[in-house]
Order: C-alpha cells, then structure tokens, then sequence
C-alpha cells in the first residue's frame, strides 16, 4: 500500500522511495528542527480545522487503514458534513485528507500546510488527493484548497482563523494534473514493489523540496572535501551539479579560463598552498570602523507557527536571549565574569519587553556594537522597536552603531581553505583560532542557533529542574557566539600587525 507521503517522496527521487519503502535505515535522519517543524505542522492542523468547527474526526489506527476507511465512510452514510482526517483507500494507495467540507455543489478538500506560501509541492500534494477522490463511489467534489498559513496576520486576543490562514483555490490545477499523476503513480507503484535499487544520479531533487535522509549514501565522500566544487562560495547548486556532470569535481580540475569570483579564486589558491589568503588593508579598513567600548553582541530567537503572544505574526522571529562581552578598550582583555552580561526571557511570558529593557540596561551607550552578520540582529531590534514603542528611539539608535564583523572575511581581508566557502562564524573560528577548547562548539551540548530554538520551545514543557539545566545549556552557547567574535577580533589585530 502506498502512502501520500510515500507518493511525495516517490515524486522527489525514485531511489529515495525505494530506499524508503524496504526499510533502509537514514544515512541523514531528521534533526531536531526538522521535528520542530513536524510538531508545527500538527499544532496548525489542529487550528485550522477551527476554519470548520465541531466535524467529526476520523481517529488514527496506525496500519488498521480499512479501519479509518470505514469510519470514514460510516460518518460520510451518517450525514457527516465536516471530517477531519477523513482517510480512503482508491488505486492502491491510503490518504488521509487534513478537511473536508461538504457544500450544495459536492465536498471541498483542504489540505493545510505550516508555511506562509504555496509551494509547488503543495500543488502536488492537493492533486493527489483529488485524483484519489475521483475514484471513490458516490463521492461528489467541488473544490481543492491549500491552507497556509498568513504571514501578515498580528495576534490580538484569542486566534482569529478565517484571517490566521490564507485558502488557496487549486480546481483547476488539479484537474489539469489529473492525467501528469495517474502517469507518476503507475511509475511509483512499480518502484516500491521493485526488488532492484533504482540508479538516480545525485542531482537538485537531492535537496529540493526536502534534503534526502539517503545523501551520504548517495553523495560521494569527496564533496565533502575542502577542495570539492560543492564547496565552492556563493555557487548555486544547478552550477555544482553542472561542473559534477561535467567530471570537474575538485578545484584543481576546475578549467583555467572559467570565470570565478575574487572569493572563489582565493578560496583555490588557499586550498592550493594551505596557507590563509591576507589582505592586510581590507582588514584595517574594518578595524578602523570600530570604536571601544566594542560591545560584541548576538540574539537567539524562536519562531512558532502559530502566535502565542499578541503582536506576533506566523514564523516571526522572537528574540529571547542575548549574549553581551564588552571590551573596554584596545588595550584591554576581556574578564568574562566581569564584562559580561546574559539573558535569558521568561518561557511564561512574551519575551520582547523583558529582553528589550535588559538590553538598553547593559549595552553600553557609546561605542560600536559588534555583530557577526549584523542584518539578523538589527531585524530583531527593528521588531523589538515596533514591539516597545515606548523605547523605540532607544533601541533604533543601537542600530546605527552595529559593525559587522563578518565584513573582512567577506571582503576578501581573509580566506583559509578550512572555512569550505563558508564564512559562517562556525566555520572561521576554528580556522582562525584552531585548537582551543574553550572556543570549540563541537564541546557543547546545544551547538546551533536551530537548537537554541528548539530547546527553549521545549522548556515550555519542562519541569522547573529541567529548565534551569537547559537554560545553563543555552547560556553556555550563546556566551561562545560573543566571545568567538572577541577571539576572532584579536586575531585580526594581531595579522594586521604582524
Ligand atoms: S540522495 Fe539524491 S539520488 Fe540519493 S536517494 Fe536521495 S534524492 Fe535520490
């Protein structure tokens, strides 16, 4: 029996499916944000179908499919006019539909989706499910829709669903697709029941519209390498695919008349003589930017697809820790029991204001304030200014005050082979400040900015002992963001004089 997610799958990559359908274990599993995002997923279900309150919910009984098929069917001869999770069994194939609505012109489907946008997948998706509804006797359809979710709604009181989701009308796109899909699924069935591994080259259906749980399994191990063209910066994935195909898999391999940027060509060269590419006067140009006291600053924020706090809109970003150093002067070490502040908001409360006040505390008043990659942090303040307009103008003004220190890695001022096109501070820092285990992420237990997110949802949940050991967890993460960029600051120095 086939299932629409297998379908899905089935659509993305055949190898996938198969691998999938006989049981091979994920080289590349789900992390934990890809779970955030599944729960999202249900919690918005269960919202949505406030769209068409008091239907009647068909229960989930595992592998018992005729099961929900007939309760399904029992609650549609019952006169039913609204199911949630209503599930049929047509062609060889079990779907279970989020809603469906029964007007005077036939029933309405309603797939609904966490996202702010329609994707394509989500056309697919919908005309699944119509082709699969064709075929049950004695049903009428109407209309097919995919819900997602309105980005520009603004929580004031409790949930409003008819202006929290945006209905997208997909008949005719449905219909038009009916011949495309019954084509797809006679290929898809014959995969599944296949007793030999389809061949698929690694190609763009590898990581659109999901990252396979197979790519280690079917990406060769050398793409990986520092020297690999999929590593090469700012290249998008059709012109890596493109230099793959070719047979151009490493930089050495790369033609002499290809046309490269200045990032690009540095990042061949530091690989070809593994020694950092130094631009001394573009790194003195940041330097001189900067102003003491340097407060090095960085946000983690949360995002929920359903808003839990007035004036919170649809996977906005809301800050809720901050993390501050600060550095008296250039001649001056950081003391970090001294001259650093933290915070972390209440999980009881909306965390703007509480964050916001603490911030205005302790940043100092003059001075720059240093960010790496400082658009993120200068939005969140933005939405912070909206959020307080009391302390707005305070807040506004923090932001004409930001450096990035991102810029001398960008502007060609430093490239070491080992940041593989990257100048995320994950992959600088321990290029530029190797074996320190004081700077070393790998040593943390939350060690990513999807984490920190994820494990602050999760203290909603959490006893009291429990989250004060995660708060522990997230302070130690955050503290490494700002004082990374302290370390990484002082090495600039020290090239710059050296
Ligand atoms: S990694 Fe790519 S080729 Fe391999 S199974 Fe996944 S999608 Fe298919």
């Amino acid at each position: 029996m086939l299932s629409k997610s297998k379908f899905i799958l089935g659509q993305q990559c055949h190898k996938s499916l198969w691998l999938s359908t006989k049981g091979f274990e994920p080289t590349n599993p789900m992390d934990e944000s890809s779970k955030d995002r599944l729960r999202a997923g249900d919690q918005v279900g269960d919202v949505a179908k406030e769209l068409f309150p008091h239907g009647r919910e068909i229960e989930y009984l595992g592998s018992d499919f005729q099961k929900m098929c007939d309760l399904t069917s029992n609650a549609i001869d019952a006169g039913e006019t609204t199911l949630y999770e209503a599930s049929f069994i047509e062609k060889g194939v079990f779907i279970r539909v989020d809603i469906m609505n029964k007007t005077s012109k036939g029933w309405d489907i309603y797939e609904i989706k966490s996202s702010t946008r329609l994707i394509s997948y989500h056309k697919e998706d919908a005309s699944l499910q119509w082709h699969i509804l064709q075929s049950v006797k004695g049903l009428k359809l109407n209309d097919a829709f995919v819900v997602t979710l309105n980005n520009s709604y603004l929580r004031d009181g409790d949930i409003n669903p008819a202006k929290l989701f945006t209905k997208h009308l997909l008949t005719d796109y449905v219909e038009s697709n009916l011949h495309e899909i019954e084509k797809q699924l006679e290929d898809i069935k014959l995969v599944s029941i296949s007793n030999n591994e389809p061949e698929v080259s690694i190609g763009a259906q590898c990581k659109k519209p999901h990252s396979c749980d197979y790519l280690d399994r079917c990406w060769p191990k050398s793409t990986k390498e520092n020297n690999s063209v999929f590593n090469l910066y700012k290249l998008n994935l059709d012109k890596k695919l493109d230099f793959y195909n070719q047979g151009i898999t490493s930089f050495e391999q790369i033609k002499p008349d290809t046309k490269l940027s200045l990032t690009q060509q540095n990042q061949i060269k530091a690989n070809e003589i593994k020694k950092p590419i130094i631009n001394k006067s573009k790194i003195q140009t940041f330097i001189d930017s900067v102003e003491y006291p340097i407060s090095y600053f960085d946000f983690e924020t949360f995002t929920d697809a359903v808003p839990l706090f007035d004036g919170q809109r649809p996977h906005m970003q809301m800050p809720f820790q901050y993390s501050l150093h600060i550095q008296k002067d250039a001649k001056s070490n950081i003391d970090s029991d001294k001259e650093h502040f933290e915070f972390i908001a209440s999980i009881k409360e909306d965390p703007r204001r509480a964050i916001a006040e603490s911030m205005l505390q302790n940043i100092p008043k003059s001075g720059s304030i240093m960010a790496y990659n400082q658009s993120f942090e200068k939005n969140c303040i933005k939405s912070l200014a909206d959020h307080c307009p009391d302390i707005s103008e305070d807040l506004l003004a923090l932001n004409d005050r930001f450096i990035d220190l991102i810029d001398p890695f960008r502007s060609g001022g430093y490239y070491h082979h080992e940041f593989k096109g990257s100048f995320s501070i994950k992959k600088v820092l321990p290029a530029v400040c190797p074996n320190d285990k004081k700077l070393d992420y790998k040593n943390l237990d939350i060690n990513n900015g999807l984490m920190a997110s994820s494990a602050y949802k999760k203290m909603r949940g959490l006893s009291e002992d429990q989250r004060i050991s995660m708060r522990k967890k997230l302070f130690a993460y955050c503290w490494l963001d700002t004082y990374a960029m302290y370390a990484i600051y002082i090495k600039l120095l020290e090239i710059v004089k050296t």
